[in-house]
């Protein structure tokens, strides 16, 4: 971090900067120039807090060198981080596939796409049962009843499962749970990070509706630093202009986020376009661009769904996708 100080800026003032930054266990260093001094803060800044500094007299601006989350960073942390889920890991050199429907609807329901999606291939069976709705008209999910379903298609499939949380007051029902998604609309819900980050549980964390790469990664870091590292972020598209499809898939953020962080990566095509059609495109896409896998929504009876049927596969689409992703998986040498 550098603190760039006010032409003619009195002597009183940049001592009373540097005590600060001493206050807070950090050293400095001065650079004298013609007209502006700067002062180059070393060590941890986490520590200080800018928006205080920045009203300090004599302070024109502060602007940071290196990134804020530190504990998901490469830098400090240069191997890929790799996460075993049931019999398989997460992570650079495995490219998972979690399938299964927007919302668990019935036990039929569950267990017969849990059933279909296995038998194509899918490395884990994903279920909304806490269901974060944008009208509160709209089916809300069948919440713990809902995990104990989805916990009896783990018990016929051998399917890990993956399930989204909305409140930590839920935690217990997820004692069972593979792993546990945080959606886009908790992303910066930090009380739930917080306490997510004093599980052991693999976290899937989504990008927010209009989140920066470095906010999604101050998310992972809240969960990260709370001792809790088996994070897997999850890019589901972004709110743009474009009106065709429901988001707009960042895909560059896959590339982007792999270079910045040590953690695994998944796309989710399902909730980034909206349309079915387009779900197998962009796997392709994930699969070229180096994902760790993805995350697609699978109806026995897409018409029929309570939430998100247009952008649902079928178990037959779903099958024909996956001979087209073992292929490719296959050629980039990794394992599904
Ligand atoms: C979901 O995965 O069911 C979901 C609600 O996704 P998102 O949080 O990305 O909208
Ligand atoms: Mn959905």
């Amino acid at each position: 971090m550098i603190i760039i100080l006010k032409e003619g800026v009195s002597a009183n003032a940049v001592d009373n900067i540097l005590g600060k930054i001493k206050d807070a266990g950090l050293n400095t260093h001065m650079s004298v120039g013609a007209s502006k001094h700067i002062i180059g803060v070393i060590g941890d800044t986490t520590k200080i807090n800018v928006g205080q500094l920045m009203t300090q007299e004599g302070v024109e601006d502060i602007r940071r060198v290196s990134e804020p989350f530190k504990t998901v960073n490469r830098k400090f942390h240069p191997n890929d981080t790799h996460i075993a889920v049931g019999n398989g890991f997460i992570g650079e050199g495995f490219f998972s596939v979690m399938a299964g429907p927007c919302s668990v609807e019935s036990e039929e329901q569950i267990i017969e796409i849990a059933k279909s999606v296995k038998a194509s291939g899918a490395t884990c069976l994903r279920g909304g049962a806490y269901k974060p709705r944008t009208s509160p008209y709209a089916f809300q999910g069948l919440k713990s009843e809902g995990i104990r379903l989805l916990l009896e298609a783990k018990k016929i499939t051998g399917l890990p499962i993956v399930t989204e949380i909305m409140s930590a007051s839920v935690l217990d029902d997820f004692a069972d749970v593979d792993i546990i998604q945080v959606g886009a609309r908790n992303m910066q819900n930090f009380d739930l990070l917080s306490e997510l980050g004093h599980s052991k549980k693999p976290i899937l964390l989504k990008r927010g509706l209009s989140s920066t790469m470095e906010e999604l990664l101050m998310s992972a870091e809240y969960i990260a630093s709370g001792g809790n590292e088996n994070i897997i972020l999850c890019e589901r598209g972004i709110r743009t202009f474009e009106n065709y499809t429901r988001n707009t898939l960042d895909i560059s953020a896959v590339a982007m986020l792999k270079r910045l962080t040590h953690l695994p990566i998944i796309i989710d095509p399902s909730h980034a376009t909206g349309k079915s059609y387009l779900v197998s495109p962009l796997v392709k896409s994930a699969i070229s661009i180096g994902a760790d896998g993805v995350i697609v929504e699978v109806h026995n009876n897409p018409p029929m769904a309570l939430c998100d049927g247009a952008q649902s596969l079928t178990p037959s689409e779903f099958d024909e996708l996956m001979k087209d992703v073992k292929r490719r998986v296959e050629f980039e040498g990794k394992k599904l």
